[in-house]
């Protein structure tokens, strides 16, 4: 179902007045994490400005370890929705366990699929009975017919919107917190109708490399970045050194526009 060979032309996903998978590219951006009223507000109003149309931001965080901030559960889930709302974005947010849709299902536009549950099964199938779309992203060791099987058992349970997410991936590499797998986007544009977009933050762990492969990103074809952005990034809670101050990714988003005038 997610082969070119099943639907040779490109999907695209409606939410709203918003197409994912057309001929725009659509940019999703935002704190790491939900961590209070007036960060989710302030940086809302932050990428609306530069001309975001999601705000992304977690309330259920998968750490790496089981001392760091966890997110702030539905708490965190009020604050995004309430940023968003306040500034006509639609939101995307990560669901790490399937207890937790349809608690989710009255906040979010999008499901986020995080790299460390790409292949739990028991989720993928939950979300294939959800009608909302649904952000997959690339696992942290996957191979692209890996991610792409992971879509299928969305699109198998009977919904058709997914969206893939590369994130970059493990290499021997270590001067950057992942590898970003830029041609990923031509091989999935060969085997796949499903609309991909890129996050150069997890990709990089780096805000000065962010602007970079953000650029290359969308000269490569994708479809839309999801981008952290944070009010005060020092003083993040998670992500601080790879999320983008303000005004950095205004000048993204002005870059952005000569290599893809729809943004
Ligand atoms: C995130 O988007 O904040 C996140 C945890 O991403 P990933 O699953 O790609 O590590
Ligand atoms: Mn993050």
């Amino acid at each position: 179902l997610a082969s070119r060979t099943f639907r040779s032309e490109d999907t695209v996903i409606t939410i709203g007045d918003l197409r994912i998978g057309g001929d725009e590219v659509i940019v999703m951006a935002g704190p790491c994490s939900a961590e209070n009223e007036a960060q989710v507000l302030s940086t809302a109003a932050a990428v609306r400005r530069a001309g975001a149309k999601v705000l992304r931001g977690g309330a259920f965080k998968p750490r790496s370890s089981p001392y760091s901030f966890q997110g702030l559960g539905e708490e965190g889930l009020k604050m995004l929705r309430t940023g968003a709302d306040a500034h006509n974005l639609k939101l995307v947010s990560e669901v790490m366990d399937a207890n937790q849709i349809a608690l989710m299902d009255g906040y979010v536009d999008i499901y986020q699929v995080g790299a460390r549950n790409m292949q739990n099964f028991t989720l993928l199938r939950e979300l294939g009975k959800v009608r909302k779309p649904v952000l997959l992203k690339r696992g942290i060791s996957a191979t692209i017919e890996e991610w792409l099987l992971s879509a299928e058992y969305v699109l198998a349970g009977g919904n058709t919107d997914v969206i893939l997410c590369e994130r970059g991936i493990r290499t021997f590499e270590s001067y950057t917190r992942n590898t970003l797998d830029i041609s990923a986007i031509p091989v999935v544009k060969k085997l796949s109708h499903l609309p991909i977009v890129v996050d150069p933050s997890h990709g990089t762990g780096r805000r000065d490399k962010v602007a970079p492969m953000a650029r290359a990103a969308v000269a490569a074809g994708a479809d839309g970045l999801l981008i952290e952005v944070h009010c005060d990034p020092d003083n993040a809670m998670s992500d601080g050194a790879q999320s983008m101050y303000p005004g950095q990714f205004e000048r993204l988003m002005a870059e952005l526009r000569i290599i893809a005038p729809a943004i």
